[in-house]
């Protein structure tokens, strides 16, 4: 359409799906916040690769060659795709969660951790211990900016982490993280960034944000499942104990009578014990270098023109109610959330994937504090929305489909009857 600049290709993008009524639709996949399609560039990459299957680090053989050299280019892509420090290391890991976990599994002891309970379970969850601080969500940013300082200067006398998302995957809505990252430094703290929900949409730039950590999975940035990223200072991951342990992360073991005596790398390859996704990080580092070779002013120029019209479709619908957690004009990324008074979200969702061949997601969006404080503030009895989240792959046609099923519904209903089996509703 007229002013949306092209895009890259999306593997999936023209599939074609089934509906109750045996018609067969083009799906509209609106469920980019949950996972991306591939780019055909990293199908043709993972095609190119598979027959050179070999282990990493490990062997002579040119298949081993090759994969070792992929993966230590992943690494360098990577590293560069997040503008991150000559000393910094890329770790791979397999997702957002995972690289949190081997974050929080790293910090020195009696670190304070402060963080917002806005955020995904993956950020929110594993820090454990006397010395969290979870912050109320916030009414504006203003709000969290001295709730953020309040809250530092409160801390024991220690190492401190100040935990951050990036961008919302409840409501799209990006954070004023180098705002936060000031408020951080001069606590003398740092800062590690859930940007899981960020990086499909917008760059993420260490420096620019002046953050210490950067967490992203591969399957929400066009890449397939399985592979993810910590980048980010070493010092903290240098000195603690692996996040697995086994063949790999060793420089060196040997038996001492009564005990083994191991020297631990002390390379990213501390934390990645174990035979490494060398197509995954390959797909990952591709989707990296394919976006960015698109250009991001071409990214989020097709995302602002298919937001507002989003947006502006889904004012139309009666009873609707936007999610938000910083108000209507703060800038967001293409992910938007809502409920629509008198309709069961889940029974939505499973008459628009069934009737109208649209995925969206329905729940709590794996963030059920912040889903269930923001449909409160947003006076809505239900317990959980509706997400609808724009990708590369989406087009015009798919945000008018979405915006014309959606007033069918409200109008009349499903076409055919739902029932509720297992906890979701099926014709
Ligand atoms: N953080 C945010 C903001 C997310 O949207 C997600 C995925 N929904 C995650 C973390 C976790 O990502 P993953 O499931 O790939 O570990």
């Amino acid at each position: 359409a007229a002013g949306i600049p092209a895009v890259p290709p999306v593997v999936g993008a023209r599939l074609a799906v089934p509906l109750v009524d045996g018609r067969r639709v083009p799906y509209a996949n609106l469920d980019h916040a949950a996972s991306t399609p591939a780019l055909e560039a990293v199908r043709d990459a993972v095609d190119e690769l598979l027959p050179w299957y070999a282990s990493v680090h490990r062997g002579a053989g040119f298949a081993s060659q090759v994969c070792t050299r992929v993966h230590d280019q992943a690494r360098d892509v990577l590293r560069r795709f997040v503008g991150a420090h000559r000393t910094d290391q890329v770790i791979f890991t397999r997702n957002t969660t995972d690289s949190l976990n081997l974050l929080a599994g790293a910090l020195p002891r009696g670190t304070s951790v402060v963080l917002f309970d806005t955020e995904h379970h993956a950020a929110l969850l594993p820090w454990r211990g006397p010395r969290v601080h979870r912050l109320r969500t916030p009414q504006s940013t203003g709000d969290a900016v001295l709730a953020l300082d309040r809250a530092l200067a409160d801390c024991a006398v220690g190492p401190r982490l100040v935990v951050l998302t990036a961008a919302s995957n409840v409501t799209g809505e990006v954070w004023p993280i180098a705002e936060l990252s000031a408020v951080a430094r001069r606590h003398g703290a740092r800062v590690a960034l859930d940007a899981a929900q960020l990086a499909p949409h917008r760059p993420v730039d260490i420096r620019a944000l002046d953050v210490d950590w950067v967490a992203l999975s591969g399957h929400k940035l066009y890449a397939p499942f399985g592979a993810g990223a910590l980048v980010g200072r070493a010092d903290w991951l240098r000195a603690a104990e692996p996040h697995l342990v086994g063949g790999g992360a060793t420089a060196s073991v040997t038996d001492r009578g009564d005990r083994l005596a191991v020297t631990w790398s002390t390379g990213p390859e501390r934390h990645e014990a174990g035979s490494p996704n060398v197509v995954g990080v390959h797909a990952l580092a591709t989707a990296c270098e394919a976006i960015t070779r698109h250009g991001w002013d071409a990214v989020v120029e097709h995302e602002r023109v298919l937001l507002h019209r989003l947006r502006a479709g889904l004012a139309t619908v009666p009873g609707l109610r936007p999610l938000s957690l910083f108000g209507a004009e703060h800038d967001r990324v293409g992910v938007v959330s809502f409920t629509v008074d008198g309709l069961d979200s889940g029974l939505a969702a499973a008459v628009l994937s069934a009737e109208h061949g649209i995925g969206v997601r329905d729940g709590a969006f794996c963030a059920h504090v912040a889903t269930a404080r923001l449909l409160d503030r947003a006076g809505s009895s239900e317990r959980r929305a509706l997400r609808v989240s724009i990708g590369l792959g989406t087009t015009p046609e798919h945000v008018d489909r979405l915006v014309a099923a959606l007033h069918t519904l409200v109008d009349g209903g499903p076409a055919t009857e739902y029932a509720l089996v297992d906890g979701r509703w099926a014709p």
